[in-house]
This record gives structure tokens, sequence and C-alpha cells, in this order.
């Protein structure tokens, strides 16, 4: 079996030509009362339902370039790119669970939250309506949808998180989180007695690794790790989820976590996984770490995992208004 290239994607003209957004939209920042990213962040949720970043596709690529020929390793990549080119010429979502719809805003001052979260869920609603996302918002007990991706208490879904900069643009990041790899994060309290992992960086090994050990299998691999030492509950399982967002092959600016990461995810993917835990060295795509501070009687350990399909994108509008998607 010939070895694989990396599948030519359509071009940007392409995408221009199916956008949603008109050719001649402009927001003025300068006018925030009258502000309107509904449009912006419908054509957002458009090209990040079909179409997979390019560091994820290079990634599946040289994964599947270094399984033995032939082997189910392969085969499951062969599949998994030539699912990406179709959901790409076909402007179909990559996979049929489109995640929880996860927001990251970053904005300028005198911009209304309230009004920028209503109209991302008007946003989230009609790609719905439009079938790029699935309805996947369901009621915890009753199981009971709305059908439209929205929880009736503007709280849970879709989950957007604010943050104001100083900078005059504004910066709309979307994930799509699916609910087979988000099940399979775990959260770690050290020490930890069954691990046999301390409060050392031999401990949190340990708790990745059996992390990836009880996600064989589960999870759509090959992964993507965001790891995150110390926080709260919450902030860690937070902070790790965004950690996520990182492009593939950017280098940990602190030299040390850099190291650790590389050395972990060459020892994870020796480990035999594979995609779909078929067998096979390609278990993990990449693998993100970061430390917080704590309170020194918690020691916490939180790790989320992406699947293959992993899908995400930026939107920023400049000052001038124009919108850019990266
Ligand atoms: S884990 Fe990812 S690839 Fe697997 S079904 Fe869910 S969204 Fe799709």
């Amino acid at each position: 079996m010939t070895s694989c290239s990396v599948p030519v994607l359509t071009s940007k003209e392409v995408v221009e030509a199916k956008s949603v957004l008109p050719a001649d939209w402009r927001a003025d920042l300068t006018q925030p009362a009258s502000l309107d990213l509904q449009p912006a962040v419908l054509e957002l949720l458009r090209r990040t339902t079909s179409r997979l970043p390019q560091d994820i596709i290079d990634a599946l690529v040289a994964g599947r370039n270094a399984e033995e020929a032939g082997s189910r390793g392969a085969n499951t990549l062969d599949t998994m790119i030539e699912n990406v080119v179709l959901a790409d010429d076909h402007g179909a979502p990559l996979c049929q669970d489109t995640g929880t719809v996860i927001f990251w805003v970053r904005h300028p001052l005198g911009i209304s939250q309230r009004r920028v979260k209503a109209q991302i869920r008007a946003a989230v609603a009609e790609a719905t309506k439009r079938s790029w996302l699935r309805p996947n918002c369901v009621a915890a007990m009753s199981g009971k949808n709305p059908g439209n991706n929205l929880d009736p208490f503007f709280e849970t879904h879709p989950v957007i998180h604010f943050e104001e900069w100083e900078h005059p643009t504004v910066e709309v990041q979307v994930m799509l989180k699916g609910g087979g790899c988000e099940n399979v994060g775990a959260q770690y309290r050290l020490p930890d007695a069954a691990l046999g992992a301390g409060r050392d960086l031999k401990g949190v090994r340990k708790c990745i690794i059996d992390a990836v050990v009880k996600a064989q299998g589960q999870g759509c691999s090959p992964g993507i790790l965001g790891v995150c030492i110390g926080g709260d509950r919450v902030v860690g399982y937070e902070r790790s989820k965004e950690l996520l967002l990182r492009k593939l092959n950017t280098e940990n600016p602190n030299p040390e976590w850099a190291t650790f990461e590389q050395a972990l995810l060459t020892d994870l993917n020796s480990l035999g996984i594979g995609p779909m835990g078929y067998g096979g060295k390609t278990t993990l795509l990449g693998l993100f770490v970061e430390e917080l501070w704590r309170h020194p009687a918690s020691f916490y350990v939180s790790i989320s995992y992406m699947c293959w399909s992993s899908r995400r994108m930026v939107l920023r509008v400049e000052a001038n208004g124009t919108a850019v998607f990266e």
C-alpha cells in the first residue's frame, strides 16, 4: 500500500463563495449598542462543523504513514482522512456528533456580554435548524430535547466563556466537543493510593497514563490531551479543555513542560492502543500540559480528551470591522 499524502481541501475561494456572511458585512466596534455578531458566528459554525484544522489533518496523515502498511491502524486512519475530504467536499458535519458547542469570547471594554450571548445563541439555533449542528442539548433527567441546542436557563448550552481584554478587536473561538471523548476525561486527586501516585511529576505521569489506558477503545482515538495540574476542581477541568484550542506542534512556553509533553507523548504512542483502539502507533496526536497554582491541601490533575475530530476555529473581528476566520 502506498503512503498517504495530505489531502487537498476546497480552496479558500470556494469556502468564501459558500459563505452565509455577506461579503460586505462589517461590524462597527465603536457602536457596541448596535453590534450584531450573529451572522459572523453562524458562518463560524458552518465552517467549523465540516472542516478540520490543517494541523490535525497533517497529524492524521503523519500517523497514517507511520503505521504498518495494510494494518488496521493504517486502514482506520485512511477512513478518517477520507471522511475529512468528504465532509469538506459536501459541507457536511465531520461526525454525526457535533458535540457540545463551547465558545470563548474576548472583547474590548463597552461590549455587552448579555447581548453577545443572545446573538451567539441565535446563531447556534439557526445552525441547528440548517442541520450543521445536531440537537445535542437535553434535560438531564427526562432527556427532553428542545431541538435547537439551547438550554432554557441560558446557562449550560451553548457554553460561553467571556473575557474583557485591552485589544480593539473581538475574538470568538469555538470548539465542538464530542460526547464520547468528553466521557473519557478524568480528574485525579493526589496522592492516589490505588495508582501509587504521589504529588510529584511521577505521580502526574501515572495519572495521564491511567487516563489513556482507560480511554482505550473509547473516545475515538487518536486523541489529544489537555492536562491541567493544580487549580480547584472547576478551574482545573476548564483550563484542561481550553488547552485543546492550542495548535498541534506549538511548543509549550515552559521548556520543562515542553520536554515532558514530548517524552510522554512518545511513551503513550508506544502503548499499542492505536486508532480507535484497533492497535498501532497512533494513539495520541498531541499532549498539552499547564500548571496552575492550588490550595496547599488539594492537588488535582484534570484531563480533557479530544477525539481525532478536533473541530475548532477562531473568528476575529478586526478593529476595521472585517471578519477573519482562522
Ligand atoms: S468522540 Fe468525536 S469522533 Fe467520536 S463520535 Fe464523538 S465527536 Fe465523533
